[in-house]
């Protein structure tokens, strides 16, 4: 039998990037999975579709990370759909990078609210769905242990506070057996940072390997977390960046 034969893992953000690497990597280890988005249906689509065909259950779900009561709902929805909840990835976020004096409070809003409030509030509604021997993985940044250039104010803000609900969390929820976890993602090819971008190449510079990373790479790790392999990994932040934070 397949790792996670039997769980089910709940992806915000599974329509691109990261979270559709991730989504597919946990069907591909045996997990049925839910995935949200926020604005590309036909994307989420096209990963339920990948999905099925490994034979795997799969659903997406509409719900703006921004909006608690709609990852709430999804929450319950994918508890009520699929009838448990063992795997929560915190994944949806956003980055706004620009000089601290150019950063609007509305974008404040915005990036705190997806970024921070939205992992909060995910990681409450699935405790009331979540067995023992649980697992949450929070996406964090390499910009969360290294602020290796300027603009970064708001968005390492909101990854730095996975930090303290990552550990805050793996000390509550250890007497349950459930493990938080923090992954840190380098410079990672999705739409958010594509390769061949403005500042890719500095990024680059900035790693040890001297590339860019892939969404599987990340995916990687996350799957490694989310199996009895790592059942004695919790609180821990891991760099998946190339060597961006040493
Ligand atoms: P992308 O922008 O490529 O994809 C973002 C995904 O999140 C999409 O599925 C998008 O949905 C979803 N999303 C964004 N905002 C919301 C929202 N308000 N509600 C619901 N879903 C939302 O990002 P990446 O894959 O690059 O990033 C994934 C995570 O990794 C983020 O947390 C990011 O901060 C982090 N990260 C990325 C790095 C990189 O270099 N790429 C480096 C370090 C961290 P939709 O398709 O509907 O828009």
């Amino acid at each position: 039998t397949a790792v996670l034969d039997g769980k089910v893992a709940f992806v915000t953000g599974g329509s691109r990037g990261i979270g559709e690497a991730v989504a597919v990597r946990l069907a591909e280890e045996g997990a049925d999975v839910a995935l949200t988005y926020q604005h590309s249906a036909d994307r989420a689509a096209e990963v339920v579709d990948r999905i099925t065909s490994l034979g795997r259950r799969a659903w997406a779900v509409h719900a703006d990370s921004a909006d608690p009561a709609a990852v709430r709902e999804a929450v319950d929805g994918v508890a009520a759909r699929f009838g448990r909840l063992d795997i929560l990835v915190n994944n949806a976020g956003v980055g706004v990078l620009g000089p601290v004096e150019t950063i609007s409070l509305a974008d404040v809003d915005t990036v705190l609210n997806v970024n921070v409030r939205a992992p909060f509030v995910a990681a409450q509604a699935v405790l009331r769905h979540m067995a023992d021997g649980g697992r949450i993985i929070n996406i964090g940044s390499c910009m969360a242990e290294r602020v290796a250039f300027p603009g970064g104010s708001l968005y390492a803000t909101s990854k730095t506070a996975l930090t303290g609900l990552t550990k805050a969390l793996a000390r509550e929820l250890g007497p349950r057996g459930i493990t938080v976890n923090l992954v840190h993602p380098g410079p990672t090819a999705t739409d958010m940072n594509p390769e061949d971008g403005p500042g890719a190449d500095m990024q680059r510079g900035f790693t040890a390997l001297g590339r860019y990373g892939s969404p599987a790479d990340v995916a990687a790790t996350v799957a490694h977390l989310a199996g009895d392999g790592a059942r004695y990994v919790t609180g821990a932040g891991i760099a998946v960046d190339g060597g961006f934070a040493v």
